[in-house]
């Protein structure tokens, strides 16, 4: 299931366990849902 990182937003695929983000460090990431159309449309 992919991850997103809440400090700058890239995306990476899979973490096993605690992995820091590879961009910015940050090691607080949420999980990317599939179906986010619900939620805040940027379009
Ligand atoms: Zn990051």
């Amino acid at each position: 299931m992919p991850y997103v990182c809440t400090h700058c937003g890239k995306k990476m695929k899979s973490l096993d366990g605690f992995v820091r983000c590879q961009y910015c460090g940050s090691r607080i990431m949420v999980k990317s849902r599939p179906n986010v159309s619900r939620e805040v449309k940027t379009d």
